[in-house]
């Protein structure tokens, strides 16, 4: 069913004014955990005064780590909830359970499936069945075969609103936290219909880089990228040293714009 020889056209999906997939390129900002609600707000409206309308935050995060920072859970949706609701802006965030999903739908407009649960197929089940878009990130170690995939189950059960997000997959090279797969991109827009984004975050773990790897995504069809932005990255509890701070959220969106369209 997400297969390009199913569907010719491409599938653009529609949310809030907002469309992912069709003529316009998306930005898909916020930091990488929601910490409290000033830390959530001061980064919604630098993204709004940028243009961004889609702010995403981890609620739930599945860290690495059991004593790393696990994320506020239900109370971190309702901050980005509040947010978003002041500013207009579209909340983007994962779950990591098939129990969440029906609290969620009260909070998140957008559910973010993770990496780490690209295969929890319970989970790719439940978003089957949802009447809501969703965000499914190719797994660390997921072949393009396996993430399309991944994608069916989601498609099979009901819920044809789909984005496929590549976010870097594991290799031997050190040099960045995992390899971005920019030709995923091409790959899967030939494919499949359905959109493709590119976290330059996650990908590359390095701020340094993320004008050029957005540009590159942008360049190879990507339908929008996803970056991690917090008002104060050194102070951030997950994820410090690649959130981009205000002044770099502003100058990688100033240096898209003749990409975004
Ligand atoms: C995230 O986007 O917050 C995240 C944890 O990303 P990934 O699942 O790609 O590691
Ligand atoms: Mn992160």
């Amino acid at each position: 069913l997400v297969s390009r020889k199913i569907k010719r056209t491409d599938t653009v999906i529609e949310i809030k004014g907002l469309t992912i997939g069709g003529e316009e390129k998306v930005i898909i900002a916020g930091p990488c955990a929601v910490e409290t609600y000033e830390q959530t707000r001061a980064a919604a409206e630098k993204l709004k005064s940028l243009g961004v309308r889609l702010l995403r935050g981890g609620a739930y995060k599945p860290r690495t780590s059991p004593y790393d920072f696990q994320g506020l859970g239900e109370e971190g949706l309702q901050i980005l909830r509040k947010v978003a609701d002041e500013l207009d802006m579209i909340v983007v965030s994962e779950i990591v359970s098939p129990n969440e999903m029906e609290m969620a739908h009260k909070y998140i407009d957008m559910i973010q499936i993770g990496a780490r649960n690209m295969q929890n197929f319970e989970l790719l089940k439940v978003a089957g069945e949802a009447n809501i878009p969703i965000i499914l990130k190719r797994g660390l170690a997921a072949t393009l075969e396996e993430f399309l995939f991944a994608a069916e189950y989601v498609v099979s059960h009901g819920n044809s609103q789909v984005i496929l997000c590549e976010r870097g997959i594991r290799t031997y090279e050190r040099a960045t936290r995992n390899t971005l797969d920019i030709s995923a991109v091409p790959i899967l827009k030939n494919e499949s219909h359905l959109p493709v984004l590119v976290d330059v975050s996650h990908s590359t773990g390095r701020k340094d880089i993320v004008v050029p790897t957005s540009k590159a995504a942008l360049a190879a069809g990507a339908d929008g990228i996803m970056v991690e932005h917090h008002p104060n990255p050194p102070v951030a509890l997950c994820d410090a040293a690649q959130q981009l701070n205000p002044e770099e959220i502003e100058n990688l969106c100033n240096q898209l714009k003749p990409f975004l369209r």
